[in-house]
């Protein structure tokens, strides 16, 4: 009996290292997931590709989407939107994908508010120091935008407790396996398996009046 995917919620200040965290363990384990890849009004960063990190939208075509209700969620975040295409996330649930959205903290909360078995996964750097470290190591971001990210993290860290899971982003290889490890270990919630157990109570009961 193939179950429904597990819609998975990961979120992290810009700059934990959840992007490369994603990376591997899609890499690791290309069959079993699927990342949701969404749409933005900021402007892309050198390297990045309409389509594969990003859909790039003007405000307009943003908005637009937003009123064709398209978006699961949407959020703005350092003036810009950011927003979780919904067609994609509902086809590869449906085929028994597990889905990441690799999303910030409102957006996390509104996709949990609509869909409670949402799994929540916060990812965040050993400490602040190395934070900023990585933030200026990118080098792709102005002084003032890696100022305005420090005072949004410590914004976000009030919403930590409000994820199901913490996972502190020290050595990268260990991460990827905690994150399967944990996202695997939830297909076997009860409440997650309905249809296997009403399934095997009916078995059972044929079983023991020896219908076959
Ligand atoms: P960045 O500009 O660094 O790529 O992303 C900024 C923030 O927006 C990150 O925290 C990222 O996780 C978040 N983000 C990316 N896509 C979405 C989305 O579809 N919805 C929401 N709510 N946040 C998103």
């Amino acid at each position: 009996m193939k179950q429904r995917g597990i819609l998975i919620v990961v979120s992290g200040f810009s700059g934990s290292g959840k992007g490369s965290l994603m990376k591997e363990l899609l890499k690791k384990y290309a069959d079993t997931y699927a990342l949701s890849i969404s749409a933005t009004t900021r402007n892309p960063r050198e390297g990045e590709v309409d389509g594969r990190e990003y859909f790039f939208k003007t405000k307009e075509d943003f908005e637009k989407m937003i009123a064709k209700e398209e978006l699961i969620e949407y959020a703005k975040y350092v003036e810009n939107y950011y927003g979780t295409p919904r067609a994609y996330v509902e086809k590869q649930l449906e085929d028994g994908k597990d889905v990441i959205l690799e999303i910030e903290i409102q957006g996390a909360l509104k996709v949990k508010e609509a869909f409670p078995d949402t799994l929540l996964l916060f990812v965040t750097p050993p400490n602040a120091q190395e934070l900023r470290r990585r933030l200026t190591g990118r080098g792709t971001e102005t002084q003032e935008v890696i100022e305005s990210r420090m005072t949004r993290a410590v914004e976000e860290a009030k919403g930590m407790e409000q994820y199901d899971y913490l996972i502190i982003n020290d050595e990268l290889d260990s991460c990827v396996y905690k994150m399967h490890e944990i996202i695997q270990g939830e297909h076997h919630r009860i409440s997650r398996n309905r249809s296997f157990i009403q399934s095997i109570k009916e078995d059972l009961e044929c079983n023991v009046k020896g219908e076959k």
